[in-house]
């Protein structure tokens, strides 16, 4: 199997694994009782919420563990905000969140790159007045942009009133951002080798209650913490930072190797994807269908992406694909690769054999039809 689909999810690492089990039959108690072993399984979470705070630069009372990304952003627009200013090429956590309050959201324009408009951003904020959110990812799940997160925190720093909500999923444990930038962060341990089911907001601003029940995590979200999940967490956390930089260069060879393989060997293609961020290559090869593409190469074991897998079963286009002005010829045509250090160039070297022949194959039977 070649996984190239990282950006959907990653393994979960040895550690986490092992971790996550430890946890399920050591620390097993609720955290909120007061006898030895559950104080033990509450140090325990005390000493992930201080791990994960120290590797992003928040304090540790800023850190909420929430089930996943989805929640935490829906837990950030959520709030009594007067006016959200995001993009339209957000996950669809914070972009359908946005449509659902449509009277007090606006939209900024990003370029052909997926880069948003600062000068706009700064109009809108000013044309906004009170409580207000700015929502804009660190990279973009589906083409790889990194935002212009320092130019966007200058920007909200200089306006009272703003607040700078950074959905850091695609980025965290992989590009090394300085996080505190913003004033709230979202991210899903699963994205960075950890397991499924748990993630983390980090905010400097105080948050209004999203989940109501119990004192768990200061109130804000309520219920039993997910005590395997947080400790497997912030080790994967931790895990992922160590040699970070070194393991953005290992994939960064990769991500060069198969695009240069891909943009020599094959004619009509288009690369979507900004090369700063290595961890996801988008690219569109014309007038192919990339489902019947994906499927032939789910074929030979090679997995990969079309468009965002949050939404890959959905056969609509992809609409940051369409924000960026992919042409129409291309835009059925684009698969997501995105990689991890498990990945080789040896498997580079397979997938691009297999993709020029899977295309010449898929060009072969629509000419046979076309006859
Ligand atoms: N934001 C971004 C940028 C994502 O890529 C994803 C997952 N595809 C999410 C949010 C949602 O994460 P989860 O499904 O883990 O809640």
């Amino acid at each position: 199997m070649i996984y190239l689909d990282n950006a959907a999810t990653t393994k979960p690492s040895r550690r986490a694994i092992r971790i996550a089990k430890e946890s399920l039959e050591e620390y097993w108690m609720n955290p909120s009782a007061i006898y030895n072993g559950a104080t033990e399984v509450s140090n325990k979470i005390k000493k992930s919420r201080q791990i994960i705070a120290d590797l992003i630069n928040f304090k540790p009372s800023q850190i909420t563990f929430t089930s996943g990304a989805t929640e935490g952003n829906n837990m950030v627009l959520n709030q009594n905000w007067d006016y959200i200013i995001t993009d339209r090429i957000e996950h669809d956590s914070v972009y359908n969140t946005a449509l659902s309050m449509s009277d007090k959201v606006r939209f900024i324009d990003v370029d052909d790159t997926g880069k948003i408009d600062l000068n706009q951003l700064k109009d809108t904020i000013k044309e906004c007045k009170g409580n207000i959110l700015v929502s804009i990812m660190s990279v973009n799940n589906e083409i790889g942009t990194i935002q212009p997160y320092k130019e966007i925190a200058e920007i909200c720093n200089s306006i009272s009133g703003v607040t700078y909500h950074m959905d850091a999923t695609q980025s965290i444990g992989k590009i090394p951002i300085p996080y505190s930038f913003a004033d709230i962060i979202t991210a899903s341990a699963h994205k960075f080798h950890g397991v499924k089911g748990i993630g983390f907001l980090a905010s400097k601003k105080n948050l209004d209650s999203f989940i109501k029940g119990g004192h768990q995590e200061s109130g804000i979200r309520a219920g039993t913490e997910n005590v395997m999940g947080i400790i497997s967490m912030a080790e994967a956390l931790e895990e992922s930072h160590t040699g970070i930089l070194n393991k953005l260069e290992y994939v960064r060879n990769l991500n060069n190797h198969l695009c240069n393989r891909l943009t020599h060997e094959i004619s009509d293609i288009r690369i979507n994807s900004d090369k700063n961020n290595p961890y996801i290559l988008n690219v569109s090869f014309k007038n192919v269908n990339a489902e019947s593409l994906l499927h032939l190469l789910s074929l030979k074991g090679i997995y990969v992406s079309s468009g965002s897998a949050c939404n890959s079963r959905d056969t609509k286009v992809s609409r940051i694909l369409q924000q960026i002005n992919v042409p129409e010829d291309y835009i059925y045509g684009s698969i997501r690769f995105s990689f991890s250090t498990e990945n080789t160039i040896e498997e580079m070297d397979i997938v691009a054999d297999t993709i020029n022949d899977s295309i010449k194959m898929l060009k072969k039977l629509k000419g046979d039809k076309n006859d």
